[in-house]
């Protein structure tokens, strides 16, 4: 069985964007109550006393949208300064991220994801379901500022949507020729967005990279990332090309992490539910800290029940309803 020893720890359920394979508007979310989330104090216990004892080495904070919690560059900074603490990331919208970019990296936060699928205001927009001023330069501004600061690498996220912006490849690509920057392109998965993706399905990340190959070439980067993507480069740029191929090459037998979600619920995998253990309610309850490491490495056995080709094929059985901004992707 793969060692699983990254943990996503979702920081809050709630987001500023509605992304349309996320939450899509109108999509009746039950958000957590303040009193439900984790507490600054119960995430820095869970890291340091539950996950790194039992061989957790990665840390990614993400949501919802991270930078939303409140005093976020404190906990950032907290988190970071675990004597234990070996690799720490954030995913992020940007939204909010210019502003705190030199904060989050004084904190110690070196690691970043961007989500940006779009270089079109109209089209990032209409992902994003943003009806108001536009919010695409504010993203720009946050990954920019992230550059300048220096997080290395630094990553951005996009998930191609067949008839939105799947036109933009190249150009998204593009970027990656003079600066050091990862685009990362995301097979549009179906977690608790089915509707949407009954009708338009995913792009396999093998087309995209046929469309690149025909433009400019592409090699295999000597850069390998720890996680699955499939890491390419332009020859000649100065940043890379990773393809996340959860759907047409599933890379469920090689998955390697857990999602804590911001109400403290930990689940073995983003498909299913099974085994999922209350570690809010656990620590409220004054559990040992001995006992959350059983329930813990108990968990990591019950991984892997179902895969994305069988939830696609309709031959799974897990429960889906809970979106990615719920689980903590
Ligand atoms: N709000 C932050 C953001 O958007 O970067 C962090 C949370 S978001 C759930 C984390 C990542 O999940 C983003 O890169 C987003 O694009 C991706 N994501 C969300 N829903 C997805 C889906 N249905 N299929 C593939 N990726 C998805
Ligand atoms: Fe979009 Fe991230 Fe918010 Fe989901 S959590 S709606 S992917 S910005």
């Amino acid at each position: 069985m793969n060692q699983v020893d990254y943990l996503r720890i979702s920081l809050i359920d709630r987001c500023n964007f509605r992304c349309q394979y996320c939450t899509p508007e109108g999509m009746e979310l039950d958000y957590i109550l303040k009193r439900n989330l984790l507490t600054d104090e119960e995430i820095l216990t869970l890291i340091k006393d539950v996950f790194i004892p039992v061989g957790f080495t990665r840390f990614r904070l993400t949501g919802g949208e991270p930078l939303l919690r409140p005093r976020v560059v404190e906990l950032v900074q907290q988190i970071a300064s675990l004597r234990e603490m070996q690799d720490l990331s954030m995913t992020t919208n940007g939204f909010l991220l210019a502003p705190i970019a030199q904060e989050l990296y004084n904190a110690g936060l070196r690691r970043i994801n961007i989500s940006l699928d779009s270089l079109e205001e109209n089209t990032f927009n209409q992902i994003i379901g943003n009806r108001g001023r536009s919010k695409w330069q504010l993203v720009w501004d946050g990954i920019q500022a992230a550059y300048q600061v220096g997080f290395n690498p630094l990553k951005l996220n996009v998930v191609v949507i067949p008839g939105v912006n799947d036109h933009e490849v190249l150009d998204l690509a593009a970027l990656t020729i003079d600066k050091q920057w990862h685009i990362r392109f995301i097979e549009f998965m179906p977690v608790g967005n089915s509707d949407l993706f009954g009708d338009k399905g995913w792009i396999a990340s093998s087309e995209l990279r046929q469309q690149i190959r025909a433009r400019w070439g592409l090699i295999e980067s000597q850069v390998r990332g720890s996680g699955p993507a499939d890491v390419f480069q332009i020859p000649g740029a100065k940043g890379t090309l990773g393809f996340i191929s959860q759907m047409s090459e599933c890379f469920c037998d090689k998955c390697n992490r857990v999602r804590l979600s911001a109400d403290g619920w930990l689940r073995p995998c983003l498909l299913n539910e099974t085994g999922q253990i209350d570690l809010k309610t656990a620590l409220r309850n004054g559990v040992s800290i001995t006992k959350l490491q059983e329930q813990l490495q108990e968990l990591l056995t019950v991984k892997s029940e179902i895969n994305f080709k069988q939830r696609y094929s309709g031959t799974a059985t897990g429960n889906y309803s809970r979106t990615m901004s719920q689980i903590g992707g």
